[in-house]
């Protein structure tokens, strides 16, 4: 895929109001999630933190934290229950789980504690397993759709670190789904209709969907069976699915082969964004059960899933994706407020306020920031600006200007919060429902 992929795509082009901003740069340059992230104030490093472990600035941090809670609500709405398990593990877990056989090469260093030795997590399917194990599990309980966004760690070699993409520290939106044999298939398939319906939520286009297997070599669980088994289930899913694949051989998990759901970057990289995987190894290293309807003891299936892969990742691909013109819903600051004069800053601060009482992001650029123009053009990238007259103060109205360049005629407050809101709640890539209320296109 080259550089322009995202711009030369129909979707692109329907969306184009959220691409306004986006479009007048589409070289993978300035799209580089690296230099927008530090323009746009949403993450940077310190060396004294370390490379490879960036901090989130308020603005990041914003964008981050729509994005957890809008796959928690997905995941909610598909039969998910949350849990939260702590980052760190005794070495015996991942001994258990294989990791330290398999994958100790990409895991950091064991730290002693007295007489045991405790790990960074290199995955959290271990102690979902020991979650999983910690009750007794009748078939009536299954499918259990355990997800949680939890860190995991990655001793990745400084020289590969970078931005968001390549980090040491890692926040995953994971999930693993205890399941009969009968009902692997069917979860496997949800989770990937699950992935499809976020990333369509999000506009990202995948490039491709790949089917991981094991290459040679000795980081992969010997059991034959077990694998032929997984690789016909997963290949069975891809194709009920109706989506195009590829094998791919040397790309699977070491307990098991996946569906990885790739991306590329703004300079053609391709990369993992989301996965599905099912995994025989797993319940049987940790012994896990469950009573069938027969009254005996059964062994689960894992269901291992990423819907839209490390928080990290996917905040990198969107802010290329859309070159800090995010959709409304995602947007770092929303509406941004514009009194003409310094006798409605007042009305603009009431507003302010009754925008976060609405949990819409908003911020107030007053006439000390420079003339009207000045600051339409610094916050280009805003999804809404408001701006406030005498007449609006008075009023109790804005007259809005939607990034896209549309203006519409002055608006009761209340009415263009509720049309905003609206929109936001529901992750609309749409900066306004219907017909422009009067004003037209123009700047
Ligand atoms: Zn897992």
């Amino acid at each position: 895929m080259n550089a322009a992929m995202n711009a030369a795509t129909p979707d692109a082009a329907k969306r184009a109001d959220v691409h306004a901003a986006a479009d007048a740069t589409p070289d993978a340059a300035s799209h580089d999630h690296r230099r927008l992230g530090r323009e746009l104030d949403l993450f940077d490093t310190d060396p004294l933190m370390g490379s490879g472990l960036p901090y989130w600035l308020p603005d990041g941090a914003a964008i981050r934290h729509t994005l957890e809670e809008f796959v928690r609500g997905r995941e909610r709405r598909a039969g998910y229950r949350h849990v939260y398990s702590p980052v760190l593990g005794k070495r015996e877990l991942y001994e258990i789980s294989g990791h330290w056989a398999h994958y100790r090469e990409d895991m950091f260093p064991p730290m002693d504690l007295g007489s045991e030795q405790v790990v960074l997590r290199p995955s959290l399917c271990p102690h979902h397993a020991l979650i999983y194990r910690s009750r007794a599990r009748s078939y009536r309980e299954l499918p259990l759709r355990m997800a949680e966004l939890g860190g995991m760690y990655r001793s990745e070699l400084s020289g590969v670190l970078g931005g968001l993409t390549r980090v040491r520290a890692i926040q995953l939106n994971d999930a693993h789904v205890f399941c009969t044999p009968d009902q692997a298939a069917d979860e496997a398939v949800a989770a990937l209709e699950l992935i499809r319906e976020a990333h369509r939520a999000l506009g990202i286009r995948p490039v491709r969907h790949r089917l991981s297997l094991p290459g040679a070599g000795g980081k992969y669980v010997a059991d034959p069976a077990l694998w032929e088994r997984a690789t016909a289930l997963l290949t069975d899913v891809l194709e009920r699915s109706g989506v195009p694949f590829e094998a791919v051989e040397g790309e699977a998990a070491f307990y098991g082969p996946k569906i990885d759901v790739q991306i590329a970057d703004a300079a053609g990289r391709e990369s993992t964004l989301s996965t599905v995987q099912i995994d025989f190894h797993q319940p049987e290293r940790f012994g896990l059960q469950y009573t069938g309807a027969d009254g005996a003891k059964h062994r689960p299936v894992m269901v291992h899933r990423s819907v839209i892969g490390s928080v990290e990742r996917v905040v990198a691909h969107l802010i290329e994706l859309y070159g800090g013109a995010f959709p409304a819903w995602l947007a770092p600051t929303q509406l941004v407020l514009l009194p003409l004069s310094e006798a409605e800053v007042a009305q603009a601060e009431l507003l302010r306020q009754r925008c976060l009482d609405r949990g819409l992001r908003a911020e107030v650029a007053g006439p000390e920031r420079g003339s009207l123009g000045a600051r339409i053009r610094e916050a280009r990238l805003v999804p809404y600006q408001a701006v406030i007259g005498p007449r609006e103060a008075v009023d109790d109205r804005v007259a809005l200007r939607l990034r896209d360049g549309r203006r519409l005629d002055p608006l009761p407050a209340r009415e263009a919060l509720a049309g905003i809101g609206a929109l936001v709640d529901a992750c609309s890539a749409e900066l306004w429902d219907g017909a422009p209320a009067g004003g037209g296109v123009g700047a």
